[in-house]
């Protein structure tokens, strides 16, 4: 691995990096079959995924034909890492299982051990023999849909594919490796004004709110609307503020600390709602919701923004929907792609289909949408809200972080990058977007 490592910070030729053999294991972040149910009985706050991920050497499979080894440089802690790491809400080993049936290549994937993360940038090393469009020594960065080309549901939409996937969380070889697998189709150039680290945390976040606020797949915004985006300072909050700016719109961005709205005022997002000093209390208790929270969240929308909202960015879920599909003004939309909170959802229906609102479901993107989401990184006209990095050998500790609510924006995780800021090809470029609009969620973090 060494060697491979000296050729790619030396920007060795694609000749040079074709003639290094691949070892046969690779350094990565995995959890095990046998610990599967470590966890069980335990409240979801004290599943601890420093315990359960591990970091390690593992088997690399063999490429399939239209596969790539890519030599990760950097990756990013994601949402899914953690719900891998504390077997919520399944085991991720039964997707594992669920590929190991579907053809000779998916058997690759069932192992006793799945190696994590669906972000990465870096340096192909190999490419399979049906690859066409990239070569070695291509330097990228990925989206991770996982898509069957060879299933006819996935060629209107790849996210309707009926056997559609997330790289790293329902597939295995994710990014959080030395050496990862991934197909060709979810390869995208790297931003050359960015370092290893800024361009590795952008893949899944910032192509899932794409979708969410940007593509006719989700809830696109249009110039004058308002959308009040929930976890504003998160991973993909963060991103949806930026297009939402980009779009001509007014983000109204719900924080729960004032350093967390500082920073948001720093990326542009002039009204901020600190949730945890305006102490909503949309639950009475477990079973009820109280209407009269809702009503007060949306008088504090109106006293910033003059107007109810047109879009709401959820993905909370049950502690927020209610209040949600209450404040959203009539005929407007609510996308939502998760719930952090919990997936039974309960909302008062009279206010939906009175007012002829609609709740959109989003997943993730397809590779249009994420190859333009990666076209604004790439542009400049949406930045990275890397907020901090750790190395891999602490990566439980920034899954811990993610999972106790103790960031902001994105965890940047260093795998053959030996230290920050490198990797940067275009310094015109950089400077013209600026360092300070570059480093706002690490300066305020
Ligand atoms: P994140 O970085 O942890 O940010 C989520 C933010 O939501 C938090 O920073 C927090 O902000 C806010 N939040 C958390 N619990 C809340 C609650 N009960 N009420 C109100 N706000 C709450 O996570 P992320 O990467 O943005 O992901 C958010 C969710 O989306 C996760 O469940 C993730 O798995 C999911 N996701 C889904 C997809 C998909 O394709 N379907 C893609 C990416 C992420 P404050 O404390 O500052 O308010």
């Amino acid at each position: 691995m060494s060697e491979i490592l000296d050729a790619v910070r030396a920007g060795a030729s694609a000749e040079t990096l074709a003639s290094l053999p691949i070892p046969p294991t690779t350094r990565a972040v995995f959890v095990r079959r046998e610990d599967e149910h470590m966890f069980d009985g335990m409240a979801s706050t004290d599943k601890d995924p420093r315990k359960s991920l591990h970091v390690g050497e593992v088997p690399l499979a063999e490429l399939a034909p239209d596969e790539v080894y890519v030599a990760v440089m950097a990756s990013s802690i994601n949402f899914n890492t953690v719900w891998t790491s504390i077997f919520e809400p399944l085991s991720t080993f039964g997707f594992l299982d669920r590929l190991g049936k579907e053809s000779i290549w998916g058997k690759r994937h069932a192992q006793d051990f799945h190696v994590v993360g669906s972000d990465a940038a870096g340096v192909i090393l190999r490419t399979g023999s049906a690859v066409r469009n990239w070569k070695v020594g291509d330097v990228v960065t990925a989206h991770c849909n996982y898509v069957d080309d060879q299933d006819p549901s996935s060629h209107d939409d790849s996210m309707l594919g009926s056997n559609q996937r997330i790289w790293g969380f329902e597939t295995n070889y994710g990014g959080l490796a030395d050496i990862s697998i991934l197909k060709a189709n979810q390869l995208m150039p790297k931003a050359a004004h960015l370092s290893w680290e800024e361009a590795a945390v952008n893949g899944l976040c910032n192509s899932t709110s794409y979708r969410m606020v940007v593509s006719p797949n989700g809830a696109p915004v249009t110039q004058g609307q308002k959308v009040l985006i929930w976890g504003a300072s998160g991973g993909i909050g963060s991103y949806a503020v930026q297009y939402v700016l980009n779009a001509g719109g007014t983000p109204i961005g719900v924080v729960s600390s004032p350093e967390k709205a500082a920073m948001l005022r720093e990326l542009g997002c002039e009204f901020v709602i600190d949730r945890k000093e305006k102490n909503y209390q949309f639950w009475s208790d477990e079973h009820t919701q109280n209407e009269s929270e809702w009503r007060r969240l949306g008088k504090d929308i109106r006293g910033l923004v003059g107007d109810d909202v047109d879009i709401v960015f959820e993905h909370p879920g049950r502690s927020t929907m209610g209040a949600s599909v209450f404040v959203t003004k009539r005929g407007g939309t609510i996308v939502t792609c998760a719930a952090t909170s919990g997936y039974m959802i309960e909302y008062d229906n009279r206010h939906l289909w009175m007012k002829l609102k609609t709740i959109k479901g989003s997943h993730f993107a397809n590779y249009r949408e994420s190859w333009a989401a990666n076209q604004a990184i790439v542009a400049g006209t949406v930045v990275p809200p890397l907020s901090a990095v750790f190395d891999l050998d602490h990566v439980g500790d920034a899954a811990f972080e993610v999972h106790h609510n103790r960031h902001e924006g994105k965890i940047g995780v260093l795998v053959l990058a030996e230290s920050e800021g490198l990797g940067i090809s275009d310094h015109e470029l950089r400077a013209k977007v600026g360092e300070d609009r570059l480093t706002i969620f690490r300066r305020h973090a």
